[in-house]
């Protein structure tokens, strides 16, 4: 999944890329408030952290600007003020979650997580396809019981399939939204690593080729059961 995280102290933007890359994240940051706005009414970003007090224009403009140009991902806002009426701005602009710093970095994990969960439309915080289940708050998968070892570019790859189970995932929004912008995988990087994640899945097989357009995520039909 990508995120947007937008922040101009340049030390804490870096702290945010770095925790959010190792969970399993592709970031993109920005540090200036009409940059910001820019990038997240072009880009397919499935979520964003958004400071405040920014540069070139507020974090709340910056979010009604997102949300006018029809970008609905759920954004967690930032701030080191702990004033009521920036809450309260901020949820009227669209937020959907609030943290004050000074905050740990797994907290950031863990709510961007949740939020990205509630907009999968997964209350239990797990996703399921068939005998393969993702954890969404631990971040793990499980294939058939048992822990599923991913590297971090199939683990990505996976992730996004599964919030999107069901329906046809092309290979242009695998790339765009795996990936951060300065990284363009081609479509053959994209099929080989599927191919990757299908061997480690085995049988029955759950990603399904859409010729000619691209890959969609099934519960296979019959699947066997030990019971
Ligand atoms: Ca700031």
């Amino acid at each position: 999944m990508r995120v947007l995280v937008v922040e101009d102290d340049v030390q804490l933007a870096a702290q945010l890329q770095a925790a959010l890359g190792e969970a399993g994240f592709a970031v993109d940051v920005e540090h200036d408030g009409r940059e910001a706005a820019f990038a997240g009414s072009v880009e397919p970003y499935d979520a964003a952290v958004l400071d405040l007090g920014l540069p070139g224009e507020d974090g709340v403009s910056v979010l009604r600007e997102w949300r006018e140009a029809g970008r609905h991902w759920p954004v967690l806002v930032l701030t080191a003020r702990n004033r009521w009426s920036d809450k309260v701005a901020s949820f009227n602009a669209g937020a959907d979650d609030y943290l004050t710093k000074p905050f740990m970095m797994e907290e950031v994990v863990l709510r961007l997580r949740a939020m990205l969960r509630r907009s999968a439309g997964s209350g239990a915080g797990v996703l399921q396809a068939g005998e393969l289940a993702y954890e969404v708050g631990a971040g793990r998968f499980l294939w058939q019981g048992r822990a599923l070892q991913l590297t971090a570019q199939e683990h990505k790859i996976l992730a996004y399939l599964m919030h999107h189970s069901g329906e046809l995932v092309t290979r242009t929004q695998i790339s765009e939204h795996v990936y951060a912008r300065d990284l363009d995988p081609d479509s053959n990087t994209i099929d080989v690593l599927i191919g990757r994640i299908r061997r480690k899945l085995g049988q029955p097989q759950v990603i399904r080729t859409e010729r000619g357009q691209g890959f969609r995520l099934v519960a296979p039909e019959g699947a066997a059961s030990t019971e």
